[in-house]
């Protein structure tokens, strides 16, 4: 029911054959699931000269043709929905549901970029001499190292690998050793749709090892991470050595602010669903709730509400609303924060602690009554964990959700079109939701700024982030 995982490079599918293997955990039943081959040095070495041959031979097809080839992938995908999907609860935790959901947007985002692939347009500008052109070109980077983390084993990469064929490049992805298995099935509809060798290579190992090795090399022109900030800074660093352009997708702390002229109890239902979503383990998950004094009590009852009635197991099961935490360190985040939280003052009004003692589940948790200075209000708590604290005024408010080194997400809620136009223009961050969590679709831009990073992933924003502006004055 799971898969058999596998490397590919150049269009050879790998197994484990003598390379060093890893424990692939189902984190609902602390069970092995699979064991995932690591690429040796070798391995790595054959991936980089397969996306270089790659490379020129996926550039000299048209934008069309390369399109055809990506809405087959795509087609293909949404035909394995089923299986991509139980794959995904496997390794990852998250609800059937959340998981399907992931896999339709995955094919989704194939799409999305098939057609802009064809809108890779360049400009003529008017030059300063008679009988000069000024034509201004796209072209596509070159060959792209891509990482991504455990918590969208699909969406992640596929955002990399569709945005990197879309420009015409070849690409090496090393996703998640933990969550393995949506990439390899991502990777296999490429595959089964006809995309030529070398083009797509995917590689598992010791994560540090593989991004040194890869970033390194000079074949590789392009770096894109999706994970925590200080692997973000890490990898920048390396990309910076060698003068390659890099994505830097990191972590954030996401502001909630609801004003007194909003319907807390309707603010509460959409944000609380929202936060609980994948156990929290999202990065642009809403994370610190500042909620005017007048509506506090409405809001936190009702969110509190909604925590306590969620049903937590297996995401297999059905009526299940929330899985387990995607590894054991999640559960130690978890109970780090609530302690400090509870050192702190903070009261517990929903959950608190690890719930069952199988797999690596948490109990849904709300706390008030938290200092800003806690963990919980100024650590990512990339866990099912909501803080909400009251505010008294816009400046105050907005002093507070600034305040922090992060800045990917924010959602704010309120009746007034002033102040919605006040807050979204106020607020420190790459994605703003105005009363809507809807931030991250295939033709929107999606990325942060400050210490969450840079570069954007969907939208136009995120084709041209493969490509290279080449400037030809021709007389
Ligand atoms: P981590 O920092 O060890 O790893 C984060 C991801 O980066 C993992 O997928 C890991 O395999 C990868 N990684 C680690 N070192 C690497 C290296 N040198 N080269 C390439 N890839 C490397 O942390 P973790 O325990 O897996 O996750 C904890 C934190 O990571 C969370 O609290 C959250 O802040 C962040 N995170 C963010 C996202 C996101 O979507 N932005 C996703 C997952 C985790």
């Amino acid at each position: 029911m799971y898969t058999d995982l596998k490397l590919y490079i150049d269009g050879q599918w790998l197994g484990a054959e003598g390379r060093k293997t890893e424990d692939v955990i189902n984190p609902a039943t602390g069970k092995v699931l699979a064991q995932l081959p690591h690429a040796s040095k070798a391995d790595l070495d054959a991936a980089l000269a397969a996306a270089d041959k790659g490379f020129k031979a996926w550039r000299a097809t048209s934008a069309y043709d390369r399109g055809n080839i990506m809405r087959k992938a795509a087609a293909l995908l949404r035909e394995r929905y089923d299986h991509v999907s139980k794959v995904q609860t496997q390794e990852q935790g998250k609800i059937y549901a959340e998981s399907r959901a992931e896999v339709m947007t995955s094919a989704d985002i194939i799409d999305w970029y098939a057609e802009e692939g064809r809108r890779a347009y360049g400009r003529i500008v008017p030059g300063r001499q008679k009988g000069v052109r000024q034509i201004v070109v796209q072209e596509p980077v070159g060959v792209v190292a891509a990482f991504t983390p455990w918590n969208f084993p699909t969406l992640t990469p596929v955002r990399k690998i569709a945005g990197a064929l879309a420009a015409g490049c070849a690409i090496i992805i090393k996703a998640s050793e933990e969550t393995p298995g949506g990439c390899v099935e991502l990777v296999k509809c490429f595959a089964d749709a006809g995309l030529p060798t070398g083009v797509l290579n995917l590689v598992f190992g010791v994560p540090s090892e593989v991004s040194e090795h890869l970033i390194a090399s000079d074949i590789v022109k392009k770096v894109s991470f999706t994970g925590s900030i200080p692997v973000g800074k890490h990898l920048a660093v390396l990309a910076a050595k060698g003068m390659k352009k890099a994505t830097m997708e990191l972590g954030g702390h996401s502001p909630v602010v609801v004003f007194d002229d909003a319907d807390p109890e309707k603010a509460a239902d959409i944000i609380s669903a929202f936060k609980y979503r994948n156990a929290g383990q999202v990065c642009i998950s809403p994370t610190r709730f500042y909620v005017q004094e007048n509506s506090y009590k409405k809001f936190l009852t009702r969110f509190t509400e909604y925590a306590k009635g969620i049903k937590v197991g297996d995401g297999m099961e059905k009526g299940i609303v929330m899985g387990p935490l995607a590894n054991p360190r999640r559960l130690d985040a978890m109970e780090a924060i609530v302690q400090d939280s509870k050192d702190r003052g903070g009261k517990i009004a929903a959950g608190g602690s690890r719930h069952g003692n199988q797999g690596f589940f948490f109990q849904p948790t709300v706390i008030s009554d938290l200092p800003d200075d806690s963990k919980l209000m100024t650590q990512e708590p990339f866990g099912p964990v909501a803080p909400v604290v009251p505010f008294k005024t816009f400046d105050e408010v907005v002093e507070r959700a600034n305040s922090l080194e992060f800045g990917l997400a924010a959602y704010a809620f309120t009746n007034s079109s002033a102040q919605a136009q006040a807050i979204g223009d106020a607020i420190q961050s790459g994605m703003v939701g105005v009363n809507s969590v809807a931030i991250s679709t295939p033709e929107t831009p999606f990325g942060g700024i400050k210490e969450s990073g840079y570069g954007s992933e969907g939208g136009i924003e995120g084709l041209q982030a493969y490509m290279n502006v080449k400037f030809i004055s021709q007389a």
